[in-house]
């Protein structure tokens, strides 16, 4: 089984101290591929993605400013996101989107730097990856005058809606990635999004540190728990774990790498 973490904050402080045997305990469980997420602590540092995938072979890297992060963006910033979004390990611009479940940074400002997103990724033609919380019908109206256009397509990260905004995201062209979520036992909305998501759309991560999958629930998350989250897509949509590595393998080769 070959699987990719297409989502995962291997900057985060919580692996200081084991970073590299993380890596290694995920390379043994099957996984290929991890996507070092490069939101990182906000701007001014924009390259917390890109020093991991210069140093460990395996990894790929985003760039982007979260939604909490927005207030901190800046015109340097976008200047600065622009010529990094070039790098060839970067595979796409994110995550970025709206969080109006922290209002970290005011609302307003979270649409403008959203967009301003928008726009780099769409100059240098890579995918997005959005952030969603509490703020749906904002981001699917955002990306739907801003980016669906582009044909250029995205993921929607750590999916935590249900079916009738899995179509709606899957309609403007993105895939949706499933997290640790679709283990937990009463997220039935998010698990009915996973079964009805088409395979050619389907994507996998861990969103590690975070929210880490059945049985490893409220402990640290790390790549190598993909694979709970593959068995569990499996179950869900009647298919075998090593199909589910498969196809969101390709699809994230497709998608972010450029691959047919
Ligand atoms: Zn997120
Ligand atoms: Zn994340």
């Amino acid at each position: 089984m070959k699987l990719i973490d297409s989502h995962c904050h291997l900057d985060s402080e919580q692996f200081d101290a084991d970073r590299e045997a993380v890596i290694e305990r995920a390379l043994a469980a099957g996984v290929e591929h991890i996507v070092a997420i490069g939101t990182g602590d906000g701007p001014p540092d924009l390259e917390a993605g890109v020093r991991l995938a210069d140093h460990y072979a395996p990894l790929y890297a985003t760039i982007g400013v979260h939604p909490h992060d927005a207030s901190k963006a800046t015109d340097d910033t976008y200047r600065r996101l622009a010529a990094l979004a070039a790098h060839p390990k970067v595979v796409a611009i994110g995550e970025t989107g709206l969080d109006y479940h922290y209002d970290h940074s005011p609302r307003n400002v979270q649409r403008d730097v959203f967009v301003q997103q928008m726009l780099i990724a769409r100059d240098v033609r890579k995918p997005i990856v959005i952030h969603t919380r509490e703020a749906w019908a904002d981001t699917i109206a955002l990306l739907t005058e801003h980016w669906a256009p582009s044909k250029l397509g995205g993921i929607i990260h750590c999916f935590s809606e249900g079916p009738r905004e899995a179509e709606q995201a899957l309609a403007i062209g993105f895939h949706i990635s499933f997290g640790g979520i679709v283990t937990f036992p009463k997220a039935v909305g998010v698990q009915e999004a996973a079964r009805i998501t088409p395979t050619n759309r389907l994507l996998i991560e861990t969103d590690a540190p975070y929210l880490a999958p059945i049985p490893n629930r409220g402990k640290r998350n790390e790549p190598a728990f993909v694979v709970e989250t593959a068995r569990k897509l499996a179950q869900l949509r009647g298919a075998e774990p090593d199909e589910i590595a498969r196809v969101t393998g390709d699809n994230f080769r497709r998608l972010c790498l450029g691959m047919s």
